[in-house]
């Protein structure tokens, strides 16, 4: 059983749409994969629609939350996608990732840099317009080397010139929000490398007791000596280990398939939620 728990698609900040990640999942030999777009379920129907014969679809999102001033991604699966209250949620992140974008992008311009709105949306497609796009917009410039490098303390970065705050729950109250809808919810990368901060172990258990279900142990940026942590930390703490790939299409170069999740850790998940079920092509 080959299990991808972490992909996104052009309706975030993958560059591909959601039926071709299927058929990609397909093809690298998936038996399982889980579509989880930043903020959006928006994907869902699309990834059905052209589900490959024998791939099952977990339907997730990866919640944009924030702990003591840094970044933390919940990985959310199998919850009802019509609750009120998370949908209320994510359209407050969402807009508030809007705005900032337009923020970002009118502060590049007082600062000279030659990246308009329109070619941050070109760029964004049908997508929820975010960082990953001005960043690729000021690479297309010629103004920075890669889109990498927008992220830096030098352009968007904490402190930078172009540095824009946005609106993220706490995680405590995403895992709520996630168990109120009947999902399940997974820590995302919390050891990933070249993300600045990490969790700090007591804050993982302070989540477990709130209610997070599992953590992300298979992650690209993270070695194979930060797995075996990892998964003695799930195992104290009674957290499923999960694995994914981070796929984000020719963004960031983790293919699809390229990491899973331990064979039981699907059921283990599904067996958790009750706000949807997997679905088998
Ligand atoms: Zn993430
Ligand atoms: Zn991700």
């Amino acid at each position: 059983m080959r299990i991808d728990f972490h992909t996104h698609s052009s309706v975030s900040d993958g560059t591909d749409p959601p039926a071709a990640v299927m058929r990609q999942a397909r093809t690298a030999g998936l038996d399982v994969v889980a579509l989880t777009d930043h903020d959006t379920v928006d994907g869902h129907q699309d990834a059905l629609q052209e589900l490959p014969p024998g791939l099952t679809f977990v339907p997730g999102m990866e919640l944009s939350c924030r702990l003591d001033g840094h970044s933390v991604h919940l990985l959310a699966y199998l919850f009802d996608p019509a609750d009120a209250a998370l949908a209320a949620e994510t359209e407050t992140i969402v807009r508030s990732r809007n705005e900032r974008a337009r923020l970002i992008v009118a502060r590049l311009a007082d600062l000279g840099v030659p990246v308009t709105w329109e070619q941050v949306a070109d760029i964004a497609g049908d997508g929820v317009v975010g960082r990953p796009h001005i960043a690729r917009a000021l690479a297309r410039a010629g103004v920075i080397e890669r889109p990498a490098d927008a992220f830096g303390p030098a352009w968007m970065g904490p402190g930078g010139p172009a540095y824009v705050r946005r609106y993220a729950p706490d995680p405590h109250r995403g895992i709520e929000l996630v168990r109120a809808a009947g999902g399940v919810t997974v820590l995302a990368h919390p050891r990933g490398s070249g993300r600045g901060w990490q969790i700090p172990g007591e804050a993982i258990a302070g989540l477990a007791v709130a209610g997070l279900a599992g953590i992300e142990i298979n992650h690209p940026q993270q070695d194979e000596a930060t797995r075996a942590e990892l998964a003695e930390l799930a195992q104290s703490l009674g957290l499923i280990p999960t694995g994914g790939s981070d796929d984000h299409g020719e963004l960031t170069g983790f293919r699809i398939g390229t990491e899973t999740a331990p064979a039981g850790s699907c059921q283990r998940l599904a067996e958790r939620a009750s706000g949807a079920a997997p679905v088998r092509g």
